[in-house]
C-alpha cells in the first residue's frame, strides 16, 4: 500500500502506531545501509554501540547547548569531546576548539576565523585569499562565498596530492591561509601537510587541515601499523583542524569538532552582540540553538567505543579496503586511482567502458556508490559494515562490467541523450531540464535509475555557465514542496 501523503497539517494528531508505520513504509524505499549497501553517508558501529549512542542522545533530546550556564553538564560534555579530539590529534595544552553541527560548519568557522585574524595580523590585506587544492571539500568554496574570501584553486599532481610548487606560485600578499586535506575525499590521499606547514610558517599565514573524514580514523590506522604521514598539530605550522565525530567517530549526525592551536586564535570565531533588548548575546559557532543530543551522542561514542573499539573498527575497515582494492584491480578494465592513505578511494575504467554505466548497473543491484568527475570515477568510503559484503560487492561489480561490455546499446543511448542535451545548451535551462526529464520518464524503470546519461551530460557541459544553472534548477525540483 502506498502511504497517503501529508500536505496539510492534520486537524487532530495521528495515532503513534499509524505515524510510525507511515515513517517505516517511507523508509523502506531508502538505500539498505544496514546491509552495507551504502557508502560515505552512514557510519555504523554495530547494534550494541549504536543503541548506546542513541540512548545518550535521547537523554539530551530536549536540552539546548546555546546557553552553557543553564546546562553545565552539556558544557562539560562538549569540553571533554574537544579535549579527547585535541589529544588524539597531538594538540598542545593551549589547543582548544568547539563542537559544530558537521564538517561544513567546522570549515566555515575556520575560514571565518582566518578572515577576522587577518584584519588584525595582516591589516594591509584588502581582498583575502585562501589557497585551496582542487580536491578540497566544496565547504571551503562555500565559506569563501559566504565570507567574501577568494578561493585560489591549485591542481593536484599525478598522485592526487596538492602540487606544492603550484601552491608556492599561487601565494600573493593577499594570502591569509593554506589548506590541506587528511585525507582528501575524492581519492582518499593525504596532501603534503608537512611541506604546507613549513610554507605557512615561512609566510606567517594560517594552515587549516581538513581531517573531517580522517580525524577519527588516521590516529588508529597509524597505531595499527599502516604508514601515516604527520598531518596534525605535531606540525608547527598547522593552526586549525576539522574532524567529524559523525563520520569515523561513529556518533549521531550533527557532530564535528573544530580545533585551534591556541585559544587566542579561537576568539576570532566567536560572535557577540551587546545591544539587543533580549539581552547580551554570545554565540560560539554558526548556529544559535545547539542540540544537546548531538553533543551527548558524540561524548557517548568516544567514551563508549574507546581506543580498543576504534582500533577494531579501523582494522576491519582497512582490511576490507585492501580486499576491495585488490579485487577491483583484478577486474580487467578497472583500476584504483593513486595510493589511498585510508579507507576511502576511487576507481576508473581503464578501457573503453563508461564507468558511470558500471555504477548504474551496481545501483540496480541496490548499491549506492558516489559518482565523481575530473576524472570520471566511482568512489567508496569503507567502514566496518562493509566487511560482510565485500565478496558480494566484487562479484556484482564483475558482473556489472560484463553487462556494460555486452550491452553496448547503453553507450549509444547515452550518446544520443548527451547529444540531445548538448543541443539544448542554447535554450533555457528549465527547458533543457524538462526535456531530460521527459526522456527519462519515457524510459523503463531500469533506465530511469541509470545516471550515466546525466553524468555524461555534466561532463559534456562542464566549463559552461549552463551546468551551474542546470544544477540549481535540479536542486529546486529536489528540495521543498511536492
Ligand atoms: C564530509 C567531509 C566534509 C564535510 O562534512 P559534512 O559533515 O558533510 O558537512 C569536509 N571535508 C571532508 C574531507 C569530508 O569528507
Amino acid at each position: 500500500m502506498t502511504p497517503a501523503s501529508h500536505q496539510t497539517l492534520p486537524k487532530t494528531g495521528m495515532e503513534t502506531d499509524q505515524l510510525l508505520y507511515h515513517l517505516q513504509s517511507l523508509k523502506a524505499e531508502d538505500v539498505r545501509w544496514q546491509d552495507g549497501k551504502a557508502f560515505s553517508l552512514v557510519y555504523y558501529p554495530g547494534k550494541e554501540k549504536s543503541d548506546m549512542i542513541k540512548a545518550a542522545y535521547n537523554l539530551y533530546f530536549s536540552e539546548n547547548g546555546l546557553n552553557p550556564t543553564v546546562f553545565p553538564s552539556l558544557r562539560q560534555l562538549e569540553a571533554e569531546v574537544v579535549s579527547i579530539t585535541a589529544n588524539l590529534l597531538n594538540g598542545t595544552a593551549e589547543t582548544t576548539g568547539s563542537m559544530t553541527s558537521g564538517g561544513t560548519e567546522s570549515i566555515l568557522m575556520a575560514l571565518k576565523t582566518a578572515r577576522e585574524w587577518a584584519t588584525i595580523h595582516k591589516p594591509t590585506v584588502r581582498h583575502p585569499e585562501v589557497i585551496l587544492p582542487i580536491s578540497a571539500h566544496p565547504a571551503f568554496q562555500k565559506a569563501c562565498h559566504y565570507f567574501g574570501l577568494k578561493g585560489v584553486i591549485i591542481p593536484v599532481g599525478k598522485n592526487f596530492r596538492v602540487d606544492i610548487t603550484a601552491v608556492k606560485n599561487a601565494i600573493t600578499p593577499n594570502t591569509i591561509m593554506l589548506v590541506g586535506s587528511a585525507p582528501s575525499y575524492p581519492q582518499g590521499v593525504i596532501d603534503p601537510i608537512s611541506e604546507l606547514s613549513n610554507l605557512a610558517l615561512e609566510l606567517d599565514v594560517l594552515l587549516h587541515v581538513d581531517a573531517c573524514v580522517g580525524g577519527f580514523m588516521l590516529p588508529f590506522v597509524r597505531k595499527l601499523g599502516y604508514p601515516v604521514p604527520n598531518f596534525d598539530f605535531t606540525l608547527e605550522g598547522v593552526t586549525s583542524i576539522s574532524a567529524d565525530v559523525h563520520k569515523y567517530g561513529y556518533a549521531a549526525k550533527g557532530a564535528s569538532v573544530i580545533l585551534y592551536r591556541t585559544a587566542a586564535l579561537r576568539k576570532h570565531q566567536f560572535f557577540v552582540y551587546t545591544d539587543w533588548p533580549g539581552g547580551i548575546y554570545g554565540s560560539p559557532t554558526m548556529t544559535g540553538t545547539r542540540p544537546g543530543g548531538a553533543i551527548a551522542g558524540a561524548w557517548a561514542a568516544l567514551n563508549g567505543i574507546g581506543e580498543d573499539g576504534y582500533l577494531e573498527l579501523a582494522k576491519s575497515a582497512m582490511e576490507t579496503t585492501q580486499k576491495l582494492q585488490k579485487g577491483i584491480n583484478d577486474i580487467s578494465g578497472l583500476a584504483v586511482l593513486g595510493k589511498p592513505d585510508m579507507s576511502l578511494f576511487s576507481f576508473v575504467s581503464t578501457g573503453k567502458l563508461d564507468i558511470y554505466q558500471i555504477g548504474d548497473e551496481m545501483s540496480l543491484e541496490g548499491w549506492s556508490i558516489d559518482r565523481q568527475q575530473l576524472p570520471p570515477c566511482l568512489h567508496l568510503t569503507v567502514s566496518a559494515p562493509h566487511a560482510a559484503v565485500a565478496d558480494l560487492f566484487l562479484n556484482n561489480l564483475e558482473l556489472s562490467v560484463q553487462k556494460v561490455n555486452r550491452f553496448s546499446w547503453h553507450k549509444i543511448s547515452t550518446k544520443v541523450q548527451v547529444g540531445a542535451v548538448k543541443g539544448l545548451q542554447k535554450v533555457l535551462p528549465e527547458k533543457a531540464f524538462n526535456k531530460l526529464q521527459t526522456m527519462s520518464s519515457k524510459a523503463s524503470t531500469a533506465t530511469q535509475k541509470r545516471t550515466a546519461a546525466m553524468y555524461g551530460m555534466m561532463g559534456a557541459l562542464t566549463g559552461t555557465g549552463t551546468l551551474h544553472d542546470l544544477v540549481i534548477d535540479f536542486m529546486d525540483k529536489l528540495n521543498g514542496r511536492k
